[in-house]
C-alpha cells in the first residue's frame, strides 16, 4: 500500500522551547530519512509531499478568533515565551498538514501520514502541552460537516487526548477513544469520564503497563468502533508510551505499538486511515523508530518484516551520519549554489542548468569574450539543450531519485571519460539540473578516479559548490558502497 507522506524542512525546525526543551523537530527529519531510505530500497511505496497552510476557516473549527489571532498575529503562547512568530508559523503549519490529509483521503488516499499532527492537548482558547493548533478534531469536524464522514479517533500517545476529547466529546458522530498512562498530564481521562452516549472513551493504564495492555485497550477500542461503523479512522500514534521515553512509565515497544496500529487496520481493511505522530522524546532514536514501525504495519508489513529493516539501527545511522558525510535531504532556494559553476580542482567544474528546460550555456557564442569556457562537457539532464560550441558533449539522462534505474556500467564509463579528459589537460564540466545530485555523483566517482576517497570526494564538491552537495542519500550510499566493495 502506498503511505503518502506529508513533510517539509521546515517542520524539522520546531523547537518551541529551544534545544533543552523534551519536543525537538529533528525526530521528523529522521523519520523521514529512514522513510526515504525504504522507498528507495524499494522496500515501500510512498508519495511525498509538502504541507500547505491552514485556511482561517478550518482554524476557527476548533478555535477562538481572539487565540488565532493571538498565535498566528502575534506569535505568542504558552507553549514559549515572548514571540515567537516562526514557530507559530510552523505550528500552523502542523495543523495544515493534517487538513491536506483530509483532502488526500477525500481524493483517494488510504494511507496518509502528518507524523507533526495530533496536536491533541490544544484547546479552544489556548495551546497546552506543547499542542497549539487541534489539528485532529478539526480533521473530525471537517470531515463529519463537509463530507458526512464518521470519525473514529484512536489516540495510543502517552498522555490523555483531552484537547480532542473536549473539543468533540458533544458530538455524537465523532469517536474519540484514549488509551494513556493514569496520573500523567494533563491528569485527565479517567475511566468514569468515559461517555458512551457521545463516544467517549477512555483507558487509562496503570504505570508499569506495556504491550499487552495497549493491545488489549485497542481490541476494545476496534470493538466499540464496530458498532460505531467508522468512514475513517485517525491514529494520534504518540511514542511517548515507550519504555525508554524520558516523560512516562509505560514499557510499550516498536513491535506492540505496531500490532496495536496492525489490529485496527486488519479490522477496517477497507477503510482510509490517518496516521499523526503526537508526543514522543527520544528524537534521535525510538520516536521515529516506533512511528516507522506503525507505518509499516500499517501499509501491510508483517511483524518480520518489520524486524528484518532494523529501523532503530536506520534510525541512529542517519542521526551519526548527519553531522559529517550526510547533508540535509531536501533543499531551500538559499541553500541553492549561486553561480552556474563551480571549478572543483583546476579544469574541472561542475554545473547546473539555469532554467528547467533551457540553459544559460545555449546563448549565442560570441557571449562568451573569452571563447567557450570548456573543452568537454558531460550533461546528465536529459532536458538540457545540447552545447551549440562545437566541443566533445557526452549525454546520459537519468533521474534525481534512485540507484535502480542507473545503468552503473555507462556511469563509470562516463566518469572515466570524463576524468581521462581532465587529466589530458582539458577543461571538463561535468553538470545536471541544479548541480547537486547527478553531477555530484559523477563528479565525485571522477574524483574517485584521482584518488580520493568517497568522504574526501563529497567534502571537497561541497566545499567548493554547496554545503548541499549530494542531499540525496541514495547518491551518497551507493558512492561510500562503492568504496567498501573496493
Ligand atoms: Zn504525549
Amino acid at each position: 500500500m502506498t503511505i503518502h507522506y506529508i513533510d517539509t524542512n521546515a517542520y524539522h525546525d520546531w523547537q518551541p522551547g529551544g534545544e533543552s526543551h523534551p519536543t525537538q523537530g529533528r525526530r521528523y527529519k529522521h523519520a523521514t530519512r529512514v522513510l526515504q531510505q525504504l522507498a528507495n530500497e524499494g522496500a515501500v511505496e510512498v508519495k511525498f509531499s509538502t504541507p500547505r497552510g491552514p485556511f482561517l476557516e478550518e482554524l476557527e473549527l476548533v478555535h477562538s478568533d481572539e487565540y488565532i489571532q493571538q498565535v498566528l498575529s502575534d506569535g505568542e503562547c504558552n507553549e514559549w515565551s515572548g514571540s515567537k512568530p516562526d514557530q507559530a508559523a510552523i505550528a500552523a503549519m502542523f495543523f495544515g498538514g493534517t487538513m491536506q490529509a483530509v483532502e488526500m483521503v477525500q481524493g483517494g488516499s488510504k494511507l496518509v501520514v502528518n507524523l507533526p499532527g495530533a496536536k491533541h492537548h490544544a484547546m479552544r482558547t489556548h495551546s497546552s502541552g506543547f499542542c497549539v493548533f487541534a489539528d485532529f478534531a478539526a480533521a473530525g469536524i471537517r470531515f463529519a460537516d463537509t463530507y458526512g464522514k464518521r470519525v473514529a479517533i484512536l489516540d495510543i500517545d502517552v498522555h490523555h487526548g483531552d484537547g480532542t476529547e473536549v473539543l468533540l466529546n458533544e458530538r455524537n458522530d465523532l469517536f474519540t477513544f484514549s488509551v494513556h498512562e493514569k496520573g500523567l498530564f494533563p491528569g485527565t481521562g479517567a475511566k468514569d469520564e468515559s461517555d458512551k452516549v457521545n463516544w467517549v472513551f477512555n483507558r487509562p493504564l496503570a504505570s508499569g503497563s506495556g504491550d499487552f495492555e495497549l493491545l488489549a485497550a485497542v481490541e476494545d477500542f476496534v470493538e466499540a468502533a464496530k458498532e460505531f461503523q467508522p468512514d475513517v479512522i485517525m491514529i494520534a500514534g504518540g511514542a511517548d508510551g515507550h519504555y525508554s521515553d524520558p516523560l512516562a512509565n509505560l514499557e510499550y515497544t516498536e513491535l506492540g505499538f505496531a500490532r496495536a496500529v496492525r489490529l485496527v487496520k486488519d479490522a477496517f481493511a477497507e477503510l482510509p486511515f490517518i496516521f499523526s505522530g503526537a508526543g514522543g522524546y527520544t528524537p534521535d532514536d525510538y520516536t521515529p523508530a516506533m512511528w516507522l514501525s506503525a507505518i509499516l504495519a500499517l501499509a501491510g508489513k508483517t511483524d518480520q518484516e518489520i524486524i528484518d529493516l532494523k529501523i532503530v539501527e536506520r534510525v541512529r545511522t542517519v542521526v551519526s551520519k548527519r553531522a559529517d558525510l550526510y547533508a540535509p535531504q531536501w533543499v531551500s532556494a538559499d541553500q541553492e549554489p549561486k553561480e552556474l559553476h563551480t571549478e572543483i580542482l583546476p579544469g574541472f567544474f561542475m554545473g547546473g542548468t539555469a532554467d528547467d528546460d533551457t540553459i544559460d550555456y545555449a546563448k549565442p557564442l560570441s557571449t562568451f569574450e573569452h571563447g567557450i569556457p570548456f573543452d568537454a562537457v558531460v550533461t546528465l539532464y536529459s532536458w538540457a539543450q545540447p552545447m551549440p560550441w562545437g566541443i566533445e558533449e557526452l549525454r546520459y539522462g537519468f533521474a534525481d531519485a534512485n540507484m535502480s534505474h542507473v545503468d552503473e556500467d555507462r556511469l563509470h564509463r562516463i566518469a572515466q571519460w570524463a576524468h581521462d579528459r581532465w587529466k589530458e589537460g582539458k577543461r571538463v564540466l561535468v553538470r545536471c539540473q541544479a548541480g547537486m545530485n547527478r553531477s555530484g555523483l559523477v563528479s565525485a566517482l571522477v574524483l574517485m578516479r584521482a584518488e580520493y576517497s568517497a568522504e574526501d570526494a563529497i567534502k571537497l564538491l561541497r566545499e567548493k559548490r554547496s554545503e548541499v552537495v549530494l542531499f540525496n542519500d541514495a547518491f551518497v550510499d551507493y558512492l561510500v558502497g562503492l568504496e567498501a566493495k573496493n
